[in-house]
Formats: structure tokens, C-alpha cells, sequence
């Protein structure tokens, strides 16, 4: 059995892994706002700082993985905190907890993705580099000039600047050198408390138009599976992978890309 962080563990697909992980014997530091073994709000610099420190100390050092899961939806008006939560909440944390994980000799990590990096139209691609070298304020500015757009373009750019960098990191010496499978998951809509937030918005109807040719959701269960896939033995040779998991929309929009 193994150690596992894993963040956004209080709802949804965090929830879900963290239960899936404990039911298969492992030990869970779960990272949230509540609801976990480490309070810490990944919205600022000093709870990302606090969320390492006391994730270091309760794991002795040495993870066998991390699930980074935690991370806001599209909504106005929030497009700051989406790029700290949904950028540093996960750059800041693996950095911080790099060592660690380098030290259990073959350690897993899967970052939460999302299939908007490849289906949502008008992202700016100066406002994903800035995200993507931590200039905030100039892509949080770039991303708002999109006018009626800047929540999912916010979302999907946060989103896109996250893989970007694991996918760089996942082949780095420190990274891949030290043994540490990096790779992203990228999720279609599943039914979580996320996506009913959405559904229920004033975006509702958008939301519902948006293509899955399946004609379901996916469920947190489905990707508490995946997940534990992608942190078991299996997934040994997976490096700076992004599995898609959409119900075909991404095949749909974009048939000639993979
Ligand atoms: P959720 O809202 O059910 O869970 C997200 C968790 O993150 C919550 O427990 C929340 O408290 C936590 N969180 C938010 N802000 C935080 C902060 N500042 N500090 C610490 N914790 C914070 O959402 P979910 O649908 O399970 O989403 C999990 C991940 O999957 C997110 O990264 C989301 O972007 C991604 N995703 C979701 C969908 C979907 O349709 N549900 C699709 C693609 C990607």
C-alpha cells in the first residue's frame, strides 16, 4: 500500500478517487477547503505554501503519488482565482512536492485536465503562455478583453497552460529522471457538483448544447477508476500522456487532431 495526496479530495472526482484509493488499502492526505486531512485554500500563495509543508510532514517525505484534482469551473467574474486555483494550486504544489515523490522511486502523479483545451474556441494564445510562466495579471487582463466569453476562455486557457507545463515537466531530467510518471487526464463533463453548478447557471442552456456524442455524462466513479489506473503498475510506461475521456466530442470537433 502507498501514500497518496490528493487535492479537491472533499467533492466530486477528488472525492471519488480518495474513496477509491482507501478502498484498495492506501493512505490518503486529502487537500481541501474542507472536508480533508489538510484545510488549505490553493487560491493563494500562502495556502499553496502551507498545503506543501503540512503534506511533506504527514507523508514523512516520500509520496507514491498525487492526484491534483482540485479546481474551479467557468464562472464570471472569477477568472483570477480559476487561473491561481486551476494553474499554481497545481504547478506550485508539484514543485513543492517533487522531492517527495522522487523518493518513492516510481511515483505517479495525474493532473486533471479537461477536454476544453481542445474544444473551446477564441483562447488566446499569448494569455496561456503568460498563465503558463505565471503571469497572472497580464493574461487575467488579455483573457477579460473577450467580452461575454471570458469564463470558459479563462477556464479553458488555465486549463491548457496546466498540461502544457506537465507535459514539459513529465520529460524533464527531474521528472522522468527521478522515475516520476507525470501525465494528465482530460475529462468531457461528469456529473459532479461542478458541472450541476454549471447546468444550473444562467450558462445552463449553453452548457446542454455542448456536443457528446455518447448522450450521457461521465461519472466521478468512471474516473476514480481511470485514475487508479493511471497510478498502478500499469501505467508504468505512460509519460506526459493526456487521455482524453469525453464521450467523443473531442473526435467530433476535431477528427484530424490526436
Ligand atoms: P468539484 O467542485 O466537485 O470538486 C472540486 C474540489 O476542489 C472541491 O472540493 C473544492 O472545494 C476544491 N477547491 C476549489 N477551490 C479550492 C481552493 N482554492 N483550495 C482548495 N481546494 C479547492 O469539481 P469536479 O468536477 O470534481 O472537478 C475536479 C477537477 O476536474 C477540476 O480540476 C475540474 O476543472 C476538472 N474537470 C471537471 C469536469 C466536470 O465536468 N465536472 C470536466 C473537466 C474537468
Amino acid at each position: 500500500a502507498g501514500t497518496y495526496v490528493v487535492t479537491g479530495a472533499a467533492s466530486g472526482i477528488g472525492h471519488a478517487v480518495a474513496d477509491r484509493l482507501r478502498t484498495d488499502g492506501h493512505t490518503v492526505i486529502g487537500v481541501d477547503l474542507r472536508d480533508a486531512e489538510i484545510i488549505a485554500d490553493l487560491s493563494s500563495a500562502s495556502g499553496r505554501r502551507d498545503a506543501v509543508a503540512a503534506v511533506l510532514e504527514r507523508s514523512g517525505g516520500r509520496l507514491d503519488g498525487a492526484v491534483l484534482a482540485a479546481g474551479l469551473g467557468p464562472a464570471k467574474g472569477r477568472e483570477r482565482l480559476i487561473a491561481e486555483v486551476n494553474v499554481l494550486g497545481v504547478t506550485d504544489l508539484l514543485e513543492g512536492l517533487r522531492s517527495a515523490l522522487a523518493a518513492a522511486g516510481n511515483a505517479k502523479v495525474v493532473v486533471i485536465g479537461s477536454n476544453s483545451t481542445t474544444t473551446t474556441p477564441l483562447v488566446p494564445r499569448r494569455a496561456v503562455r503568460r498563465l503558463h510562466d505565471g503571469d497572472l495579471d497580464r493574461a487575467v487582463r488579455q483573457i477579460r478583453r473577450r467580452i461575454g466569453l471570458s469564463a470558459p476562455v479563462a477556464y479553458a486557457a488555465s486549463k491548457l497552460a496546466v498540461s502544457m507545463w506537465c507535459r514539459e515537466r513529465a520529460v524533464a531530467d527531474e521528472w522522468a529522471g527521478a522515475g516520476i510518471r507525470l501525465n494528465v487526464i482530460a475529462p468531457g463533463p461528469v456529473l459532479t457538483p461542478l458541472l450541476r453548478a454549471q447546468l444550473d447557471s444562467s450558462t445552463g442552456k449553453q452548457v446542454r448544447s455542448f456536443p457528446v456524442p455518447i448522450r450521457q455524462y461521465g461519472t466521478p466513479g468512471q474516473f476514480a477508476d481511470w485514475i487508479a489506473l493511471m497510478l498502478s503498475p500499469s501505467a508504468d510506461f505512460l509519460v506526459g500522456g493526456v487521455i482524453t475521456i469525453d464521450g467523443g466530442t473531442d473526435a467530433l470537433l476535431r477528427p484530424d487532431a490526436w
